[in-house]
């Protein structure tokens, strides 16, 4: 990943700083996790991966909010924060949740017009719609468990 690296101005400190991709842009100060002070951006320097084993250059995230020593540390201060780098994502995570909710949504849909039908069917007698729009069967099987979750 790209680093940045930022000096501080009232003492030896600096922070390198991991250009993530979806950040727009680099600040041109951060505040010196040392001593409060005011940290201004060096120059860029090229890729360096985090992913590689014996990278023993220590760095600070300021998404973990921490000094982080190497890539077993990172995964440690995730872990311990419930997060996930996102490198570590699986490909197509987003596209695949995304998918899972339009199904989840679809199948309320089809529920609720089957429900609005039986309801018209029955003049409004929801005693008798329920059963019809939500089989006891159907509904033990489990199927139709998940799909009020968002
Ligand atoms: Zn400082």
């Amino acid at each position: 990943m790209p680093l940045v690296d930022y000096e501080c101005t009232e003492c030896p400190h600096v922070i390198e700083d991991v250009v993530y991709l979806q950040r727009e842009e680099q600040a041109a100060h951060l505040e010196c996790p040392v001593c409060d002070g005011v940290a201004v951006k060096k120059f860029p320097l090229i890729a360096r991966t985090s992913h590689s084993w014996g990278d023993t250059n220590s760095y600070y995230d300021r998404g973990l909010g921490a000094v982080v020593e190497n890539r077993q540390h990172r995964d440690r201060l995730c872990k311990q924060k419930g997060l996930v780098p996102l490198d570590d994502m699986p490909s197509h995570h987003w596209e695949d949740a995304t998918a899972a909710k339009v199904k989840r949504v679809e199948k309320r849909q089809e529920l609720t017009d089957r429900y609005t039908a039986a309801l018209k069917k029955h003049n409004g007698d929801k005693i008798k719609a329920i059963p019809e729009a939500l089989p006891a069967r159907e509904c033990l099987s489990g199927a139709i468990n998940d799909i009020w979750e968002d």
